[in-house]
């Protein structure tokens, strides 16, 4: 069965839902209210890798609803995309990279997702127009890659990611593509099953343009045959994948399974990448993210456990004013340092704040003021 028909079998109302859990009709009610302001949608690929005898299943709770989603502490805009945003859909926050936000649609739609304002809702924020962004790209010499986003884009046809990397690549200061998905945990087969995108992957790689797959794998579970098949012909066909991992409550808040994550990615040639603290955005906070003191401590007792290769991702706070690396706690301060910055006079700067054991995002922290 091809991609498009395999996911209108996507699980995507209370009702299916129902079939495979016990839901009461008052949460019936509730969960129902929640799918209407945020989609739910997941394939069957993906269904067949919850646990349902598991009420605590963390493959579950990714994609399936809680009433705790009803909390809106928070931001629907925690890293300050808006003021990134040069024209729909196409934003430059940092000089070197630019990022398209090529759809609003996933294969499947995250509980956790930070774009939850658009993915599966709305159109108005996506990208439009490609040749705006080559007349921006042309004028703009410091760009050297483009981060093709969403929403999914290897939701978009094949046709169109090709145009996409015909006109990216007809510059010669664009080194490498990235596309950013997770298609290769819930639809892998949208990879494999597809000839001409592999053969399009291939044709640009032996013209020596890297192209390179981020892809966000959080549970040493969603590592699936299915997942290996399709990465093993991205890297035949010369694509890197690095990995993102979002750390999270109850899913993956252990170094037990952050360290089997890491090291099973590293064995099927997938590189650590970022771990990243999981942002204020709203209906997530208060259901996902853990306080950064304790996921510093749970990323440092990963690594322990791991090899240099496995730890080489950065644990990262992907801030307004730009990547921040969480660098280490001593007495009662905590450093940062900035990995990549907005402002381009803040890279690889340090700094610190006083430590506070249950903040999640950086304004929690109090800033130490310095005595004269
Ligand atoms: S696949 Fe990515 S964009 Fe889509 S819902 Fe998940 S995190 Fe968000």
């Amino acid at each position: 069965m091809d991609w498009k028909k395999e996911l209108k079998n996507n699980i995507v109302s209370v009702e299916q839902l129902k079939q495979y859990y016990q839901i009461f009709n008052k949460d019936a009610h509730v969960l129902k209210k929640i799918i209407d302001r945020h989609p739910m949608s997941i394939t069957r690929h993906y269904l067949s890798l919850i646990d349902f005898d598991d009420p605590d299943d963390p493959i579950a709770k990714m994609v399936i609803p809680s009433i705790k989603e009803l909390d809106i502490t928070g931001s629907y805009d925690t890293s300050g995309e808006k003021l990134s945003t040069k024209f729909i859909g196409f934003q430059h926050k940092y000089p070197q990279t630019a990022l398209i936000l090529s759809t609003y649609r996933c294969a499947a739609y995250c509980r956790f997702c930070f774009r939850k304002r658009m993915v599966g809702i709305s159109k108005d924020e996506i990208f439009q127009n490609i040749d705006r962004a080559v007349n921006y790209i042309k004028k703009h010499l410091e760009i050297n890659n483009v981060l093709i986003t969403g929403g999914d884009p290897l939701m978009l046809s094949t046709k169109i990611l090709k145009r996409f990397l015909d006109k990216l690549f007809a510059f010669d200061h664009i080194d490498f593509v990235r596309f950013g998905t997770k298609v290769p945990v819930y639809l892998p087969q949208r990879i494999s099953e597809d000839k001409e995108l592999l053969s399009i992957l291939k044709y640009y790689s032996d013209k020596k343009k890297q192209i390179y797959f981020v892809v966000q794998i959080d549970h040493p579970r969603e590592i699936t045959p299915e997942l290996i098949k399709a990465v093993n012909m991205l890297k035949r066909r010369g694509v890197i994948l690095n990995n993102q991992t979002v750390l999270m409550k109850d899913i993956n808040d252990s170094p037990d399974v952050l360290a089997e994550l890491q090291n099973k990615l590293v064995s099927i040639g997938i590189n650590p990448y970022y771990v990243f603290q999981c942002r204020p955005v709203k209906r997530v906070k208060n259901h996902f993210q853990i306080p950064i003191y304790s996921a510093y401590k749970i990323v440092e007792q990963a690594k322990a456990k791991l090899n240099g290769h496995s730890k080489r991702f950065k644990f990262i706070m992907s801030h307004k004013t730009g990547k921040i690396e969480i660098i280490g706690i001593m007495n009662d301060e905590i450093f940062f340092k900035y990995h990549q910055a907005k402002d381009p006079q803040n890279n690889g700067k340090l700094f610190k704040r006083r430590l506070n054991k249950i903040a999640g995002w950086l304004e929690e922290f109090p800033v130490i003021k310095e005595e004269s």
